[in-house]
């Protein structure tokens, strides 16, 4: 396959030895691609945003996108396709069985990954459906630092218990800590040796921490979590969404990798497991698709024949042979060291330019997003009043702005007896950056709109429930304004 192998635009060069250097004295952060085809995005007027608003029961998850001017609801899926990715869609061959777009899927995961076993599907969570349906059963636990809501939701559709084990600065926003997405390798003992190691079928850890605020962990996380796993004979698996921004975090914060390169970082990080599973629509740089891989053939055989049930033949699982080409592609250059350079300094540069100003944000900004803690943005409106749906309501009010909420609109329950409502441990809000979509003068105007909201913030009002449906309330719910 070596011939085959789409590599060109991945320019192979020494490694830059720091960020410093290899800007020289220049500050401005400039994208390290230019635009060959524009999509255009809409501006509205403050009265059509009114009435937009008030159509969509004040859930911007019920707005038409044509309608918002800068989204930021989602990293998932939203990237912009390089020219080389759009290149290997038209190579991309339709083929049912051993299409040599797989051949060419597979090799750019070996080589990254190191895993013998690879096996494409159509996004992330089949994945896990499919690791866990082989791994787990009822009465299983299986920790991680914190398990991303559709890996909880697949390990508990087993009837295994998903357990979070994130270190404690991981749990405070203002905390300022390099890795704050560690797992507590105390913890993980301390678990083994209270359930016992055959009730662990297998432990995973999300790179970086997305549930945890994007937050990264160290080289030396990984390797002490290995080494627990590897005593008591537990596979550890890598929910390696994001695995490029990990990388650059390691290569910025740990001791010892300033000067790597991130794919030998990230096939450093991968070789201490003995799996992963990824979602495409992350670093993956592609609009749909995922994978499962590791090293056991057992493991292998019984995902093969799940893979076939649910997602397709083994190589296709559920792509077509075009967005297998495009994550070919994208998983090389989600480690191009300008893209990594320019993606983790422009989402810093947003969450220090609101911070600086006093915007409250968990700390420091994380890899793909930026989340804001709105209820010291608003410490006058009580969780119960939903102070996150309030500032998700103003950005979009101000600027046309998507963002989403990460507190009681998403995590409190209504109890259908009493209908007392609960509130989330925190309020949230995301503002997740979707990958070479936005250029720095979109930064600009999403500081300068939140700094806006900022100024007028003692005049906003919380909301309260209209409708809301009794699972994932937050994606149907309407709301009404409370006050004047
Ligand atoms: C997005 C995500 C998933 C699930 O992937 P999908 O492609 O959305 O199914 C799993 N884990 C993490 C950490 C994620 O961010």
């Amino acid at each position: 396959m070596e011939n085959n192998r789409p590599r060109a635009h991945i320019p192979r060069r020494q490694s830059h030895p720091s960020t410093a250097s290899q800007r020289g004295a220049m500050k401005t952060i400039i994208e390290p691609f230019r635009i060959k085809s524009v999509e255009p995005i809409h501006l509205t007027t403050p009265a059509e945003r009114e009435a937009r608003l008030r159509e969509a029961a004040y859930n911007v998850f019920l707005l038409k996108s044509d309608d918002v001017l800068i989204d930021l609801l989602t990293d998932s899926g939203t990237s912009a396709m390089s020219s080389e990715q759009w290149a290997g869609m038209m190579r991309g061959d339709e083929s049912y069985a051993g299409s040599p777009s797989f051949y060419r899927f597979e090799q750019a995961v070996q080589d990254i990954f190191g895993f013998k076993y690879v096996f494409p599907t159509h996004q992330g969570r089949a994945a896990e459906r499919i690791l866990f349906s082989v791994m787990c059963k009822p009465g299983d636990v299986v920790p991680s630092n914190t398990h991303f809501d559709t890996t909880r939701a697949n390990v508990e559709f087993t009837g295994a218990k998903a357990v979070d084990l994130v270190i404690p600065e991981g749990r405070q926003p203002a905390t300022i800590h390099p890795f704050k997405g560690n797992m507590d390798v105390a913890a993980l003992e301390r678990l083994i040796a209270e359930v016992g190691r055959e009730k662990i079928p297998l432990c995973m850890l999300t790179v970086t921490n997305n549930s945890g605020g994007g937050q990264p962990v160290s080289m030396a996380n990984v390797r002490a979590v290995s080494a627990v796993c590897r005593k008591h004979g537990i596979p550890l698996y890598i929910d390696a969404c994001r695995f490029g921004e990990n990388a650059w975090f390691i290569k910025l914060r740990e001791e010892g990798y300033a000067d790597k390169a991130p794919i030998d970082i990230a096939r450093e990080m991968f070789a201490h497991a003995d799996g992963a599973t990824m979602s495409a629509k992350k670093d993956g740089l592609a609009n749909i698709g995922g994978f499962i891989a590791s090293n056991d053939a057992q493991v292998a055989q019984q995902e093969r024949n799940l893979l076939i049930l649910t997602e397709g033949f083994p190589t296709y699982g559920g792509l077509a042979g075009r967005d297998l080409e495009a994550i070919a592609i994208g998983l090389r250059e989600a480690l191009d060291e300008d893209y990594l350079l320019y993606r983790i300094t422009s989402t810093t540069y947003l969450g220090r330019h609101i911070s600086a100003a006093g915007v409250p944000i968990v700390q420091p900004p994380g890899g793909h997003a930026v989340y804001i803690d709105a209820a010291a943005f608003f410490p006058h409106i009580p969780p119960a009043e939903l102070p996150g749906q309030a500032l998700v309501v103003e950005l979009y009010r101000e600027a046309g702005i998507r963002a989403v909420e990460i507190g009681t609109v998403m995590f409190g329950k209504r109890d259908p007896a009493t209908g007392q409502e609960s509130t989330a441990p925190m309020e949230l809000v995301r503002l997740a950056i979707p990958r070479r979509v936005y250029t720095q003068s979109h930064v600009d105007y999403v500081v300068e709109a939140i700094l806006n909201v900022f100024g007028r913030r003692d005049a906003v009002r919380g909301y309260r429930f209209t409708e809301q449906a009794p699972f994932l309330r937050h994606f149907t719910a309407r709301f009404a304004p409370l006050g004047g």
